[in-house]
């Protein structure tokens, strides 16, 4: 299999606290629930010689086993807004489809870590979907995420948005990913040749939480969606990306390679997570202090998601 291959890099991912602990000739990685999934492609980027280094810190978990007060399994409780299997309704104009249970990387704060996926699938489900769609002509937005959507091949991807595009009344299509960050051998051609020529507005939100993770390969890949809206979120985790100097830095690589930075979310309390939080306070005093270093257009809002029906916007 050739090596700029994505399915090359898919499949020889290390996983597991063996290969892990091998591959970075350190002994921190440790079995767990929720498995360690690590690309190549993102391994290659870490300082070995760091054991701080933020991209490892992202991927290894350092879990407080003890239960926390106001930490849970599922924090958002997302199954209580889907009215169909795979598809999750919060806000009247869009819905989010659960596409794929898979994702190129485990991130150990994920708030989807617990999801029960094996229930919903919008693909396996998409009569429902569909039918959900079309009889509700105030949706004109679907949100593709997962797992990571571009987990699914090339093929299944465009009779995906075909099949979306399809519906008349749907004009955005948006979809969040952090696969392409951490393995950009993900941006194939004809993915490229997909997104650009849909006859939907196509946004692509990438999860990048810091400059590091914006490899040269990235920039070069990423210049294949011409047609795409790009923008980033990232997530707030303590001992990655909380400072200044680290947020300014993503904000501005981002824009050098045309993405503009969007969210800066909260965590998400998920159980076993509890080491990235970041409190409030210092959340808000970083928010300040990157509208006094940037152009405003470079500042993503920060964000919590309350669980609810909406954002609980921070500043
Ligand atoms: S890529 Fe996203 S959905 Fe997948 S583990 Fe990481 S945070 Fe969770």
């Amino acid at each position: 299999m050739m090596k700029d291959n994505w399915q090359y890099y898919a499949r020889y991912t290390l996983k597991g606290a063996n290969q892990s602990n091998d591959f970075f000739k350190i002994e921190a990685f440790k079995d767990q629930d929720f498995p360690i999934k690590i690309p190549l492609e993102f391994a290659q980027l870490i300082d070995k010689s760091n054991k701080n280094d933020p991209l490892l810190r992202q991927v290894i978990s350092s879990k407080v086993l003890s239960k926390s007060e106001n930490f849970s399994l599922l924090p958002l409780e997302e199954e209580k807004y889907s009215p169909v299997a795979g598809l999750i309704h919060k806000y009247p104009n869009r819905v989010l489809l659960i596409t794929s249970q898979v994702c190129a990387i485990h991130c150990q704060y994920c708030f989807r870590q617990n999801f029960n996926y094996s229930e919903h699938d919008a693909i396996s489900n998409w009569n429902e979907v569909q039918n959900y769609i079309v009889n509700d002509v105030k949706i004109n937005e679907v949100i593709l995420s997962g797992g990571d959507l571009l987990s699914l091949s090339d093929d299944k991807l465009s009779i995906l948005i075909d099949n979306i595009a399809n519906i008349a009344h749907i004009k955005t299509l948006r979809i969040h990913t952090r696969s392409i960050v951490v393995m950009p051998s993900r941006i194939t051609d004809k993915l490229a040749d997909t997104l650009n020529q849909s006859r939907l507005n196509v946004v692509i939100v990438l999860h990048t939480n810091h400059a590091q993770e914006l490899s040269v390969k990235f920039a070069q890949k990423i210049t294949k969606l011409s047609g795409v809206t790009l923008l980033n979120q990232s997530v707030l985790l303590k001992g990655v990306n909380d400072s200044i100097k680290i947020l300014t830095e993503l904000c501005l690589k981002l824009f050098d390679l045309g993405i503009l930075p969007y969210y800066l979310h909260m965590l998400d309390k998920v159980q076993g997570a509890q080491d990235f939080l970041v409190k409030d306070d210092d959340a808000i005093q970083l928010h300040q202090q990157l509208k006094n270093n940037l152009s405003g257009y470079l500042v993503p809002k920060l964000v919590r998601d309350n669980g609810n029906h909406s954002k609980d916007w921070l500043l």
